[in-house]
């Protein structure tokens, strides 16, 4: 295949959604329909445990939680699909922003009984910045739930984005019966689910107007559903695939993806709708995904994912050109020039090698420790610079040593590790050598970290939580920073690039600070300075 026919193959994609609306069931059941795997949880029992295949660490069966992002490849008639999987709590919010910036669209799951919630809307905002199209999947219909016009109204009022059904559900209120496509005005109707959701459905399909849907269709239903579809055609808005690329319309579908009803429409009218890898902007301009020459950026590490072998892997997104194994390219940050050896791409635990993967496609490398979040990696004789992250500003803060004195060097070590990964951000503490300040921006950030440095580098956490809620990097402009006035309350650190770092206990404080000291700078985040 050329260039081109690769990169219109591919789909790369984000699934956001609250905790609990059904991310990681619907995962599986798209893995299920993809062929990649052949019985939904057969890789863990899901009766007894509530894993699926993108679980991979200790801590998340402990919780039950998805801590880490997980790219998920499979094949679907002619398609090539990248999901990219991202941890749906609220507290690692940092960590899903940074891969939805590697994605090309992205798919908003809703619970039809819990609408937009609060994890949902964050990661909305996200994606709606970027400028990139949003699905909407209104998932668990086989469930009470709520009317789908108050939904869509409620996505318009509270997301600002205009909803048009693709489909519509026949029979909500634990009643569902199948599902009415809205371009070809026919019925699906499906068969009852005997295998609890871990086989693919069959369905009785037709148009609309055979005769045949009013006999298996309880009377009240047929009648709701027709003026239903009626009011939607009047009243709703047009569909217009430029809003949709243009992040203005979300085209919508219902389904339940623990039954599977509605699962396999979706995920074609999807694949048929979202946009193949687009043109990324580098500071020298923009990519196009068909030229020739790779580029890539990396937006996740991921250090110790075999525990037995303490290896850093770090995740790029490939943006143009073709890899091959072996390649040698550019770290644009260091001006290094490595070569690409043992590629992997995953499936969840299980890893394979690759010899070429193209635009879209997520791989990733074994590296040292040289490679950063955000960095840039090319081939060919051209620099390019990938833009960089956006810092989120970390709201909670703690100081944390090693209880046990004789660990030092490798507390230093997984701190180390650990902070590349961007799992906290971490400070130097100007006073001390044997401890270091952390910032989060929520507190399981923390139990991860000591959770992470007990289980992976042996060493037992000591960590007190300080009385700061604020961070302010502090541009000096020509001044010393020791000059600060009124700044008792307050306590400074560094960070990992040595900029002058002021944690501060509240915004009103922080206010008061800024003013008595007009000679410098405070800036919210370091992209500011
Ligand atoms: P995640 O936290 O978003 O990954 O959610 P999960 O996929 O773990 O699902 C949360 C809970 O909702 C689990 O108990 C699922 O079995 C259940 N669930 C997922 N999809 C459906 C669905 O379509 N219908 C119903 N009734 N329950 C579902």
């Amino acid at each position: 295949m050329s260039l081109v026919d690769e990169v219109n193959s591919r789909r790369t994609f984000a699934i956001i959604s609250h905790p609990d609306a059904g991310k990681t069931t619907l995962t599986e059941k798209l893995l299920l329909y993809g062929g990649a795997i052949h019985l939904a949880g057969s890789v863990k029992a899901r009766k007894t445990t509530k894993h699926a295949v993108s679980d991979w660490m200790e801590i998340e069966k402990q919780r039950g939680i998805s801590v880490t992002s997980s790219v998920l490849q499979f094949d679907y008639e002619g398609h090539h699909i990248n999901i990219l999987d991202t941890p749906g709590h609220q507290d690692f919010s940092e960590d899903t922003y940074r891969t939805l910036m590697a994605a090309d669209s992205a798919v908003m799951l809703i619970d039809v009984a819990k609408g937009v919630e609060a994890q949902t809307k964050k990661l909305f905002r996200v994606c709606k910045e970027r400028g990139i199209p949003i699905f909407t999947f209104v998932n668990k219909i086989d469930h009470f739930g709520r009317n789908p016009f108050d939904l869509m109204d409620e996505i318009e009022n509270t997301l600002g984005i205009h909803a048009y059904p693709m489909n519509w559900p026949i029979g909500l209120n634990g009643n569902y019966q199948g599902i009415y496509d809205r371009a070809t005005a026919s019925i699906e109707l499906f068969e009852k689910d005997t295998s609890h959701g871990q086989r693919k459905l069959a369905s009785t399909k037709g148009s609309a107007d055979d005769p045949i849907f009013k006999e298996l269709l309880d009377e009240d239903v047929h009648q709701g559903l027709i003026d239903d579809i009626e009011l939607l055609d009047m009243a709703g808005d047009e569909f217009d695939m430029e809003k949709v690329k243009a992040g203005q319309l979300t085209p919508m579908f219902f389904g339940s993806a623990m039954t599977n009803f509605g699962v396999k429409p979706f995920l074609e009218e999807f694949l048929r709708l979202a946009p193949p890898p687009q043109p990324r902007k580098a500071k020298e301009g923009v990519i196009e995904p068909t030229n020739d020459v790779f580029t890539s950026f990396v937006f996740k590490i991921q250090a110790n994912m075999n525990p037995q072998h303490h290896d850093r892997i770090v995740f790029m997104r490939i943006c143009s050109g073709q890899f091959e194994k072996g390649m040698t390219v550019t770290h644009r940050q260091t001006g290094k020039t490595l070569r690409l050896m043992q590629p992997q791409q995953f499936l969840a635990t299980e890893r394979t090698i690759v010899d070429e993967a193209y635009p879209g496609d997520i791989i990733g490398v074994f590296d040292g420790g040289t490679i950063g979040v955000g960095d840039t990696l090319y081939a060919g004789k051209k620099q390019v610079t990938f833009q960089d992250f956006p810092t989120f500003p970390p709201e909670l803060f703690a100081r944390i040593r090693a209880k046990d004195s004789m660990k030092r060097k490798q507390f230093l070590k997984g701190m180390t590790q650990l902070a590349q990964e961007g799992a906290v951000q971490i400070y130097e503490n100007l006073g001390s050598m044997e401890s270091y300040i952390v910032g989060a921006v929520g507190q399981l950030q923390f139990e991860v970290l000591e959770y992470r440095l007990k289980h992976e580098y042996g060493v037992d956490l000591e960590i007190n939580n300080l009385p700061y809620t604020v961070a302010r990097w502090i541009q000096t402009n020509g001044h010393d920073y020791k000059d600060l006035k009124n700044i008792d309350s307050a306590m400074i650190v560094k960070d990992h690039k040595q900029r002058v770092v002021l944690l501060i206990a509240n915004e009103w404080q922080t206010n008061w600070i800024v003013e008595r000291n007009p000679d410098f700078t405070f800036c919210t985040t370091p992209d500011e300075m």
